[in-house]
């Protein structure tokens, strides 16, 4: 079986989808593992690197798309693209599935497998697939350092003969995966940190980390039973500005991080908000790919409102490329390893299975997924 690896085409995310050491592993249960030349460069892979672990370097990336029987990337795929991938062939990436109808439908109509890494179910057979925490987990980090590097404050306490300088005050919004890395490494930095989330079972999670938990009374907000929000009404969603803007005026740095799994990231910071920070201060919207959490938010761009710099860089995992690589790509192998007949060198494809019943969209010409078609007949 053909394991194809495409060179990803996102300038501005330097994140690669296999690394050397998961084909490494690949070939030793007997896949054949094509890479499109340059694929790992963006991240400090070689082509070499490739070789020396068996896989074979193929120029054209038409070819490979044509030719694998599997094909493992990042980001999701350009219409065009899969026009060129062979029939009954499995593709796995990022998908959007919620939102992306067209690209979904494509994938049908060329008869291709489609996995979606945002559908992997939140069992605890899957976590080591789970692409959705690995990522978000090195986001909440990087979003912590970028904000440090636009603040023109030092984060921790210092006392020194010239004088005291107080720490910075750091406030999270949504504390899931990324939002807890963000509060633990804040904190390891000396911050004075803050968070707030929708669901109230996190308030201890965020007193473990030693931040303070800001108490909002939204009445009932509860969490499906894979753990993500619901989302909330918009009566609710006015009794979280008022609390939050308090808070947001005292902030130095806010991190925004909330979404609701299949919809559009809940606009919870308004203008107003914004204006009520001090200048000098930083808004990180790490939910500006989904929609944004900040009113004015752009993404991929830093802008200054009234003296507060709202930044909306995408891809925050990929400023720290290596490590988010290296977890994206265990994600992928870990997938395919537990579908793999070493026997007969092949995916093993199982619709009845539970993690592939949650994360396959289409399978033999059909949108197959029940989440999706749910939505679909809901919208
Ligand atoms: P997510 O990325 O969907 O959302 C991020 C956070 O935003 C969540 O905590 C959510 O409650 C919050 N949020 C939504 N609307 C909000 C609003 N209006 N204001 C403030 N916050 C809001 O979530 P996630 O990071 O993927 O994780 C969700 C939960 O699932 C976490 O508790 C996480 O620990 C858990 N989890 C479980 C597994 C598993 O395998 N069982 C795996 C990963 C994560």
């Amino acid at each position: 079986m053909i394991i194809g690896v495409p060179k990803e085409s996102n300038p501005t995310d330097r994140r690669v989808p296999l690394i050397p050491d998961s084909v490494n592993k690949l070939v030793k249960q007997g896949a054949e593992i094509h890479i499109e030349t340059g694929m790992g460069e963006a991240c400090g892979f070689t082509d070499q690197d490739y070789e020396k672990v068996g896989a074979s370097i193929q120029r054209s990336g038409h070819n490979l798309l044509k030719q694998s029987d599997i094909i493992l990337r990042l980001h999701k795929p350009s219409l065009k693209e899969i026009k060129s991938l062979k029939t009954g062939s499995i593709h796995v990436s990022y998908l959007d599935p919620f939102n992306e109808h067209e690209l979904v439908d494509a994938f049908a109509a060329a008869n291709v497998t489609a996995i979606s890494m945002e559908m992997i179910p939140r069992i605890t057979r899957a976590q080591k697939m789970d692409a959705l925490s690995s990522q978000a987990n090195l986001g909440g980090y990087a979003a912590v350092i970028l904000a440090a590097d636009r603040l023109d404050l030092s984060l921790p306490m210092m006392m020194t003969a010239a004088g005291t300088i107080s720490p910075a005050r750091v406030f999270i919004i949504g504390v899931g995966v990324a939002g807890l890395q963000a509060i633990a490494t804040a904190k390891r930095l000396g911050a004075r940190v803050e968070a707030f989330d929708t669901r109230p079972v996190v308030a201890e999670q965020v007193e473990s980390l030693g931040a303070k938990f800001v108490q909002i009374d939204l009445g009932d907000t509860g969490e499906t039973e894979g753990g993500y929000a619901k989302q909330l009404t918009e009566e609710q969603l006015e009794l979280q500005r008022l609390g939050m803007k308090k808070v947001m005026a005292q902030s130095d740095i806010v991190i925004t991080t909330a979404q609701v799994f299949g919809r559009a990231a809940p606009r919870i910071v308004t203008a107003d908000m914004v204006e009520a920070m001090k200048t000098g201060s930083v808004i990180i919207d790490m939910a500006v790919e989904t929609g944004g959490n900040v009113e004015g938010s752009k993404l991929d761009e830093e802008i200054e409102v009234n003296g507060v710099r709202l930044v909306g860089l995408g891809a925050l995992p990929g400023r720290v490329c290596k490590h988010a690589s290296q977890m994206y790509s265990a994600n992928l192998l870990n997938l395919v390893l537990d579908f793999w007949s070493a026997e007969n060198k092949s995916f093993e494809f199982d619709l009845a299975d539970e993690i592939l019943k949650g994360c396959v969209i289409t399978h033999a010409g059909e949108l197959v997924n029940d989440m999706i078609l749910n939505a679909r007949k809901n919208a």
